[in-house]
C-alpha cells in the first residue's frame, strides 16, 4: 500500500501551488497522511491549521487518520539528534539568529552549504552550552565520509544523482526549535511509514541532505516525485508574501474546489498560471 503525506506549514494560507500538489500526491497513494510542520514558532499559527483542513476538505482531499502534528513530536526529533550526537555527527553552533534565519520551516533556504564553519572543531564546553543558546550542525564532512552520497530514481523513473553542493553543515536543531525541517522530514517520514513523498521540484536539493540523514541514522528511504511548479503566466513563483491566490480567496470568489481538485490532476490550471515545465 502506497502510503504518501502532505506537509504544508501553517504560516500562512495554501495558494493553488499547494493544492497542485495535494492533489498529484492525493492521486499516487493509497493512504494519504496530512502533517502539520509548525516547528517555527515565530512564524507558524493555529488559525493557519484550521485553514488547510478548510481548504483539504474544499478540495474534496480526504485525508486518512490523525494528522501528524511536529509541535507534539519533540522527544522524537531530541532522540535522532542523540543518535547523531553520539556518533560525533553533530557540533553545538553558537552563531547568530541571523545567520541561521533561514534554516526552519523554510526548506528551501539554509542546508548549511554555506556556512563557513565557524564552529566546527570547537572544543565541547557543556558551560558555554548550558548558559548561550546555540543550534546543532551537522558535521557534513563526516556525515558524508561515514554514510556516503546516495542519489535516488523517482517515481517516473527519473534518475538523480546527489550533488555535493547541496549538503553543507544544515542546522539540525535549535534552542527555541526543537528540529530542523530536515530533521523532522525524515524522522516523521519512517515514524509514519511514507514511502512515496511527493512535493514541489524546488524542494529536489533537500532530497540530497534528507536522503544523507536517513542513511546515517538508519531509516528507510522512501521513493521521491519532484513535481513542477505551479507558476503566474510571467513565470513568477508563487509565494506567501508576492499575493499569490489563496485557496482561501479562490472559494470566496466561488470557484468549485472539487471541479478545480479535478483540473489540477489532469494538468489543467485556471487562467493567469502554467507548470513550470510547460
Ligand atoms: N513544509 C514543507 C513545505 O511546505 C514541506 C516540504 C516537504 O514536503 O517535504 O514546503
Amino acid at each position: 500500500m502506497t502510503t504518501s503525506r502532505f506537509a504544508p506549514s501553517p504560516s500562512g494560507r495554501l495558494h493553488l501551488g499547494h493544492a497542485y500538489s495535494a492533489v498529484i500526491g492525493r492521486s499516487g497513494a493509497e493512504r494519504w497522511l496530512l502533517r502539520i510542520e509548525d516547528l517555527d514558532p515565530g512564524r507558524c499559527r493555529a488559525e493557519f491549521v484550521d485553514g488547510i483542513m478548510e481548504d483539504l476538505d474544499w478540495l474534496g482531499l480526504k485525508v486518512d487518520g490523525e494528522p501528524l502534528v511536529q509541535s507534539q513530536r519533540v522527544a522524537a526529533y531530541a532522540d535522532a539528534l542523540e543518535q547523531l550526537r553520539a556518533a560525533g555527527l553533530v557540533y553545538p553552533c553558537f552563531c547568530t539568529r541571523a545567520d541561521i534565519a533561514a534554516s526552519l520551516t523554510a526548506p528551501h533556504g539554509d542546508a548549511g552549504a554555506h556556512y563557513p564553519g565557524t564552529c566546527r572543531g570547537l572544543p565541547d564546553d557543556p558551560d558555554r552550552r548550558s548558559a548561550v543558546p546555540h543550534s546543532w550542525r551537522l558535521d557534513s564532512a563526516r556525515a558524508i565520509a561515514r554514510a556516503g552520497l546516495r542519489g535516488w530514481t523517482e517515481a517516473d523513473g527519473t534518475a538523480f544523482a546527489a550533488d555535493p553542493k547541496d549538503v553543507g553543515d544544515a542546522i539540525l536543531a535549535r534552542k527555541d526549535a526543537p528540529a530542523s525541517y530536515h530533521l523532522a522530514c525524515v524522522v516523521d517520514d519512517a515514524a509514519s511509514g511514507v514511502d512515496l513523498v511527493v512535493r514541489g521540484e524546488d524542494l529536489r536539493p533537500s532530497t540530497t541532505v534528507q536522503r544523507l540523514l536517513q542513511a546515517l541514522l538508519g531509516l528507510p528511504a522512501p521513493t521521491y516525485l519532484h513535481h513542477p511548479l505551479v507558476l503566474h503566466e510571467d513565470g513568477r513563483r508563487l509565494a506567501k508574501r508576492d499575493q499569490a491566490p489563496t485557496l482561501a480567496a479562490m472559494r470566496a470568489a466561488g470557484v468549485d474546489g472539487r471541479a478545480l481538485a479535478g483540473e489540477l490532476a489532469t494538468g489543467f490550471l485556471p487562467l493567469g498560471f502554467r507548470l513550470s515545465n510547460a
